[in-house]
């Protein structure tokens, strides 16, 4: 068994409260000798910048570089509202993004079957959902150059952003899509705005043309992004995975996050390109902030930031049989009612940060045997 390397950066406020939690999960896999896992620790986002004044430093970059997988919490707070904007805690992790070339971003939308009732949506609509968002992350209107604001002669100001796709950026975002749908249902909705912008008739283009050369065995549709906000709401069940465009993921994913039920129930894996001694960079992180509202209190929800963990053994590691466990373990965790506050069920008290942990680890025990 190859030793895994992991940097750990467990961020700010909630970020090393759930983190501790997902590192007993991996802890328990190294004890049982399911696993071999090595860690390094980093500082990011506003506790990097207390220590070293920049939310990200150099050393922490070259640790990611050296590591098989990074394992990330949440960053930011109130703390750090007055810092300057490119030494805010958000900053280290758009670098670090960046720096690791993550260009592609999953998220599963995925419904338990105990809390099916949290969703805003009728229980109908959402039982059994599984969804998964392929986003681009690296391009489009968020790095897109010209970009910038400026002062209008009649005292107004003009704010402008560009937002521009090359076919190399859609292809390689497009793999990624087409490879995941092959192990699911073997559905990509490809989503874009080719109505009214041009870098969506190329990104159009560029998604048929690949599917029709190399995944003739993938169900490629096409859709406007305002028909699948509307379709998410409607019928979310329609969707097996959606592949879209950096600005256009960012809205879509939250919009399905929130039919699961809770910001504290989503993780997220992001990957750059396989480099040519094979290895991937990976980062794997919760959907949800850093919740300064609830930090220090033992409250937050660890399950975001534990099925982070089993998305890094899934799809880092190819550890299919420990990724099943930790989810299996979280799932009979749910249906025995055992719920932090943000998810509480009606009469059931909630449990603390640790004690969902504790529930976690049991149920691996168990299901182990
Ligand atoms: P948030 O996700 O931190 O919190 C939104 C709400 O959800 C809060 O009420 C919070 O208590 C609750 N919540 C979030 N995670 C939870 C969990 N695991 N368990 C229980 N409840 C949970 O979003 P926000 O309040 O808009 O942002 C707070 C800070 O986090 C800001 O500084 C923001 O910039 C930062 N942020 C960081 C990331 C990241 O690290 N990737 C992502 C989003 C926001």
């Amino acid at each position: 068994m190859t030793t895994k390397k992991i940097l750990v950066l467990a961020g700010d406020c909630i970020g090393p409260e759930v983190m501790v939690q997902a590192r007993r999960v991996l802890d328990w896999l190294n004890k049982t000798g399911a696993a071999s896992f090595e860690f390094e620790e980093g500082l990011v986002g506003g506790a990097s910048y207390d220590a070293h004044g920049t939310p990200l430093t150099e050393d922490t970059i070259k640790l990611a570089h050296a590591s098989d997988a990074v394992l990330f919490g949440s960053i930011g707070g109130p703390k750090w509202d007055g810092v300057d904007y490119d030494l805010r805690p958000e900053n280290g992790l758009l670098r670090l993004r960046k720096a690791m070339g993550l260009f592609a971003n999953l998220r599963p939308a995925i419904v338990f079957d105990a809390l099916a009732g949290a969703s805003s949506l009728k229980n109908e609509l959402v039982q059994g959902l599984d969804i998964m968002i392929v986003r681009e992350l690296i391009g489009g209107i968020y790095f897109g150059e010209p970009r910038g604001i400026e002062e209008l002669p009649d005292g107004g100001q003009r704010g402008y952003n560009t937002q521009a796709y090359a076919t190399d950026e859609i292809l390689r975002i497009a793999h990624v899509a087409f490879d995941l749908a092959r192990k699911r249902d073997s559905r990509v909705c490809s989503v874009d705005k080719a109505n009214v912008m041009e870098s969506g008739v190329v990104w159009r283009d560029v998604t048929t043309t690949l599917r029709d050369e190399s995944y003739t065995d993938v169900e490629l549709s096409h859709m406007f992004v305002d028909n699948c906000a509307m379709q998410l709401v409607r019928t979310p069940k329609q969707f097996d995975v959606i592949l879209t465009d950096n600005l256009f993921g960012d809205i879509l994913s939250d919009l399905a996050a929130m039919l699961t039920g809770s910001l504290g129930m989503l993780p997220s894996a992001s990957f750059g390109a396989v480099a040519e001694d094979g290895r991937q960079p990976g980062l794997y992180e919760p959907v949800h902030g850093s919740a300064p509202d609830i930090a220090g209190q033992n409250l937050g929800n660890p399950l975001a930031q534990i099925l982070s963990t089993s998305m890094m053994l899934r799809y880092s590691f190819d550890m299919a049989k420990e990724a099943d466990l930790v989810e299996n373990a979280v799932e009979a965790v749910l249906s025995k009612n055992i719920r932090t506050g943000d998810i509480v069920a009606d009469g059931v008290a909630a449990v603390g940060t640790t004690q969902m942990g504790d529930a976690v680890l049991e149920e691996m025990a168990a299901l182990a045997g």
